[in-house]
């Protein structure tokens, strides 16, 4: 029932040959498009075995399913604008989708908006700590580890080291604080991100509680989630023990250890800027955008972002003229339009060829509307965006201002 927690062990022996916590995501998917649950599986697999190229994958064979087993930390799809814009929303077919936190966010946040039918997807969650920009991973991987990227078949955050395993069987670990003070190590967003079991799926999977790290961590977090498991568990796709106190102590107290490290990266992004006044860190942003390209990437890769006719494009009768850089208010409609809802996805910075840092403003701009609404974005599709539906009394309220 939802709240169970489990150990779980993939039933399959070639599944637990290649996984690495006990192989319990990968059966499950099986399971899904085995029992037909689903019409498909859409989820990462490395492109021509290259783990810097991860690529969203809809699979409807399960036999193939296999070849996704393992976790590739050095790459980042959109899974929730792969759902909207290649699957139609997933208003025709029944999607199993697994997914971290920031992406099952912003599925959450587009089924609010119609642009997806929940009720035909089952959210497989993953637990996640960060995701690291493949470019920089590997030229880290060179100049700081020694190591050529290609001879890597694993990684790993843990306890806030990286881990890497070679092919030789060989590890190497390194302190992630160090590498990100050198400007390496995971993307901007995920330093911030204080989400890391994603408790809004159907299940949320993972590593941490698992001493031995050679079972997964199952948490039922939906009766949908329910329903499955317990199917997938009497179909003996996979076997289970209850959590004990233990483990979910030792889960528990890993997720802590994650908050603590994203507040201190909060902290630090905000602080810098607030040691500015208000006008200071305006002409800050205004610098920023003063180098903007008007590529339109960010608009394209924001989950949040779905107008069909959107108000930036020309003819719209806005300020937005032919110029580049656009006028200022280029940026700071489309940041006016996502602010509210905004999952830290960081998909919009990536995507920014002049490296702005969009998801930086737009997530200081989010916690604080957090703060005044008491409005978590991607955690219930019947919570509505607070923009969206304040009321005429709350517009009127005097005195409440936003430092960015
Ligand atoms: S934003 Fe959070 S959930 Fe998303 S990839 Fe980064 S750490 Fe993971
Ligand atoms: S504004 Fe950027 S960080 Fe926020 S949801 Fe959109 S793409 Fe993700
Ligand atoms: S991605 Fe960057 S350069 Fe392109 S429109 Fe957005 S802010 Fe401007």
């Amino acid at each position: 029932m939802k709240g169970d927690m489990y150990l779980a062990w993939s039933s399959d022996e070639e599944i637990l040959k290649r996984a690495e916590h006990g192989g319990a995501v990968t059966s499950l998917l099986k399971f899904a498009l085995e029992s037909k649950a689903v019409n498909g599986v859409l989820t990462i697999k490395a492109r021509n075995g290259n783990r810097y190229d991860g690529i969203p994958t809809l699979i409807t064979d399960p036999k193939e399913v296999v070849d996704t087993a393992g976790s590739l930390h050095c790459v980042s799809p959109n899974i929730a604008r792969c759902v909207k814009e290649y699957l139609d929303g997933a208003f025709d077919m029944k999607l199993a989708v697994t997914c971290k936190p920031c992406d099952a966010r912003a599925i959450i946040e587009l089924a609010k908006r119609t642009q997806i039918e929940m009720g035909n997807l089952i959210l497989f969650g993953l637990n996640c700590t960060g995701t690291l920009p493949s470019a920089s991973a590997k030229k880290m991987f060179e100049e700081e580890f020694g190591i050529a990227p290609e001879d890597i078949v694993r990684e790993d955050i843990e306890d806030g080291k990286l881990v890497v395993r070679l092919k030789d069987g060989t590890e190497r670990e390194k302190d992630l604080a160090e590498l990100e003070e050198k400007g390496y190590g995971r993307r901007e967003n995920c330093r911030r991100c204080e989400i890391n079991i994603p408790t809004m799926a159907d299940v949320a999977c993972g590593k941490w509680g698992v001493s031995d790290k050679k079972a997964t961590f199952i948490e039922v977090c939906s009766d949908k989630g329910s329903d499955f498991i317990e199917k997938a568990i009497k179909a003996s796709y996979i076997r289970v023990e209850k959590a004990d106190g233990t483990a979910v102590d030792m889960r528990r107290k890993k997720d802590h250890q994650a908050v603590e490290r994203a507040k201190m990266w909060q902290e630090r992004d905000f602080t810098e800027l607030k040691t500015l006044d208000a006008d200071g860190r305006f002409d800050y942003w205004l610098g920023e955008f003063s180098q903007c390209i008007k590529c339109f990437g960010c608009r394209d890769a924001c989950p949040i972002c779905y107008c069909k006719d959107c108000t930036l494009e020309a003819g719209r009768g806005i300020v937005i003229g032919g110029e580049i850089p656009p006028d200022v208010m280029f940026p700071m409609i489309r940041i006016a339009h996502v602010m509210d809802s905004c999952v830290n996805c960081g998909q919009c910075q990536d995507a920014c060829p002049m490296e702005l840092p969009l998801s930086r403003l737009i997530f200081m701009l989010n916690r604080e509307l957090a703060g005044i609404f008491k409005y978590e974005p991607g955690i219930e599709v019947s919570a509505l965006p607070p923009l969206r539906t304040v009321t005429d009394e709350e517009l009127s309220i005097s005195g409440v201002e936003l430092a960015f």
